[in-house]
């Protein structure tokens, strides 16, 4: 399996470890019933999970309902560890669109069970991610970006990442005081409102401003 980022300007970098956060928006955590914890809770997908933009997502037979999330996704340059959130930009290799794709019959079960959400979250082919805009052909160091997603052109999430809890400087800072993190490393910042079912043959597009994009279909047994 091919699990390579590629990026805008043709580099390309092994994917790693995605490091996925749990309610981040305030509009995402009230339509699953959550809450923004004090803490950022995070999950974790394999970089097995990766699919790059025209590929295609699989989800296990056993599950009967699929949801899309999608996300802004930061790649991280470089190995480090204990980043402090005015250092963080030192350490992302560029920004690129991402669809945490979730089992999500799979994980209530798990919640109400007080089981761990690694099936639900992390099955192979969960987690495509856009080509990535490299770090360096954005001039803000704080950017904000425009998230969309529709299914079989149908318009489902739209947000921007303004409205995030905590900015992707503090999820590195907090993640990687914890975790060590390494080039080709992906963080998954949340998803805003609008999360919805996906079923066999659908077209899933995501964008992030104009400036890059993802195409997978769903290909259910
Ligand atoms: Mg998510």
């Amino acid at each position: 399996m091919n699990n390579e980022l590629i990026f805008l300007n043709g580099k390309k970098m092994k994917a790693g470890t995605m490091y996925c956060v749990a309610s981040n928006y305030s509009g995402h955590a009230k339509e699953m019933n959550s809450f923004i914890p004090e803490q950022p809770a995070i999950f974790i997908k394999p970089p097995a999970a990766y699919v790059a933009d025209c590929g295609v997502v699989k989800p296990p037979a056993f599950s009967n309902l699929v949801h899309h999330e999608v996300e802004l996704v930061v790649v991280i340059s470089k190995h480090c560890e204990n980043i402090k959130k005015e250092d963080a930009r030192h350490y992302i290799a560029g920004y690129a669109v991402g669809i945490d794709v979730t089992l999500r019959d799979v994980q209530n079960k798990a919640k109400e069970n007080k089981k761990p959400w690694a099936v639900s979250k992390g099955f192979a082919t969960s987690a495509p991610i856009s080509k990535v805009i490299p770090v360096e052909s954005i001039e803000d160091l704080n950017p904000v970006f425009e998230l969309e997603l529709t299914v079989n052109g149908q318009l489902r999430q739209h947000g921007s990442t303004s409205q995030m809890e905590r900015t992707f400087a503090e999820l590195i800072e907090f993640i990687s005081s914890v975790f060590t993190l390494d080039e080709g490393d992906c963080i998954f910042t949340g998803t805003p409102e609008g999360v919805g079912e996906i079923c066999n043959g659908d077209i899933v597009y995501a964008g992030l401003s104009g400036l890059t994009s993802i195409r997978v279909t769903v290909l259910k047994p």
